[in-house]
């Protein structure tokens, strides 16, 4: 590493408050977070006013709430002034940053949608274009292509939070995070997190390669001790190693399921391959990586709620629903420089858990696993919806699946559902085995019931024939004109 590199990476360090959280933190994570706000608070009357302090030793669950609700004061502030899309947008709505005190003013506020932001991603820009560092384009699932873009500062703020998630995994100085992402799409997380590890003084191995013993050998030459990747792609990395390779002799630690849902099923087989607890990441393009992670109780995904503010919504009305109550995920941007997102649907469904968590957190408030994607989402039968990782519970339980492709026709009156199912040891006895499994999904046990269902069919493919395909592209739907 030349000097100038090493001096630049000690700039940042400094910085970063993921540095300044102590190394036997129980709870790196929301450590971080009270640190923002401390760090917020310092600097501002308003805040201050609000807590009636002017400094905290210990930050609860009122003050770091009356730190959010001053950040998304001051983001609507600052994207009135500065995106075209806002300014308009509250006007239209009569609504002004002072007029939200509390969570239950924030449904004053429009809800923007992610159509809207594909129209127009330029009217959402709030910095002059030659002062962004990076645009990333979302891989757009629903066919709706959304750019975002960021500043220096905000892939610092990303990388700070994406050190204080690993130090919360667990990681140490000294420790290797072996990076395992398909290169596909337009952005490249692997980046971000070797920059991240760069910054919090963790190694880092990159591999995008299918081949085990191309993944293994980084790992071995690394000595990498953390896995971080697309859950998919590690489950069939996993799964095509087979019973040839014994990858619980690599020491990994820990392994990290990022940027796509991660089902029972599959986490079941990945901790019992690679011989260690796996956890869950939830992140969007929108917001950057690592928005949300496990930590292990693996109840519930801990929230970034020092850049971001979540909201669980019903999506028909837009009123709140209680904690415990599944909904759409709304966000707010707090601290977001060249893109700003306020209350941003996610369209994913998910659900907010009261605060405490068995780990001992005191504020930091947890989501469940986003599940259903609202735009992944597909109806058969009688209006039963279904989502891929319905299908991934049922299907992966079995280690012989390395992967699935639905398709969804129509017969007559009834929905015919075809699962092209990839593996090395096709039977019929796994058809069997398929079969009821699927049948047994209450959606699917339903359809049959009401004969507007067809039996699941099962068609094999050999293991490593079919391109790999991520969750996006799992259902084709081949119905005309069908809601
Ligand atoms: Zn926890």
């Amino acid at each position: 590493m030349s000097a100038w590199k090493r001096v630049k990476i000690a700039i940042v360090r400094r910085k970063l408050l993921s540095n300044k959280i102590p190394e036997d933190s129980e709870n790196p994570l929301e450590e971080w977070m009270a640190l923002k706000a401390k760090e917020t608070l310092k600097k501002s009357p308003e805040l201050q006013k609000a807590i009636g302090r002017k400094k905290l030793d210990t930050v609860g669950p009122e003050e770091f709430r009356e730190y959010q609700l001053f950040r998304v004061r001051e983001q609507m502030r600052y994207v009135q002034e500065n995106s075209i899309f806002y300014k308009d947008r509250f006007r239209e709505a009569g609504v002004s940053p002072d007029d939200i005190r509390s969570y239950e003013d924030l449904v004053r506020i429009p809800m923007t949608t992610p159509d809207e932001m594909a129209v127009e991603p330029n009217h959402f820009l709030c910095v002059s274009m030659t002062k962004t560092e990076r645009a990333f384009t979302t891989t757009g699932t629903s066919g709706v292509r959304k750019r975002v873009f960021y500043t220096r500062e905000d892939l610092l703020a990303k990388i700070d939070i994406i050190s204080s998630a690993l130090m919360n995994v667990g990681m140490k100085k000294g420790d290797v995070l072996h990076i395992m992402f398909p290169t596909v799409g337009a952005w490249d997380p692997s980046l971000m997190l070797a920059g991240a590890c760069m910054v919090a003084g963790y190694g880092s191995s990159n591999s995008a390669s299918v081949d085990i013993s191309e993944q293994m050998q980084t790992i071995t030459e690394n000595n990498s001790t953390y896995i971080i990747g697309l859950p998919s792609f590690i489950y069939r990395v996993t799964v095509l190693a087979g019973e040839r390779v014994d990858l619980k002799s690599l020491g990994i630690k820990k392994g990290i399921c990022a940027a796509e849902p991660l089902s029972e099923a599959m986490r079941g087989i990945l901790e019992e391959a690679w011989g260690c607890p796996v956890l869950d990441v939830w992140g969007m393009t929108e917001f950057g990586l690592a928005c949300a992670i496990e930590c292990d109780e693996r109840d519930g995904l801990h929230t970034d709620e020092a850049n971001m503010l979540f909201e669980v919504i019903d999506p028909e009305t837009g009123e709140h629903v209680p904690d415990g109550e599944k909904g759409e995920l709304v966000v707010t941007s707090l601290n977001a420089e060249a893109t700003p997102l306020i209350r941003y649907r996610t369209r994913d469904i998910s659900f907010l858990y009261p605060p405490e968590c068995d780990c001992g957190t005191r504020f930091n408030r947890r989501i469940g696993k986003p599940g259903g994607r609202l735009d992944l989402m597909t109806k058969i039968g009688l209006g039963q919806k279904v989502y891929p990782l319905l299908f991934d519970e049922a299907l992966l339980q079995f280690p012989e699946v390395v992967s699935y492709q639905l398709t969804i026709d129509r017969e007559g009156y009834k929905d015919v559902l075809t699962f092209c199912v990839e593996t090395e040891r096709p039977d019929e006895d796994l058809r069997q085995r398929l079969v009821d499994a699927l049948t047994s999904i209450a959606e699917i046990e339903q359809g049959i019931d009401e004969e507007l269902l067809e039996p699941p069919r099962i068609e094999f493919r050999d293991a490593g024939t079919k391109d790999y395909a991520s969750k996006a592209k799992v259902i084709v739907d081949r119905r005309k004109h069908y809601d």
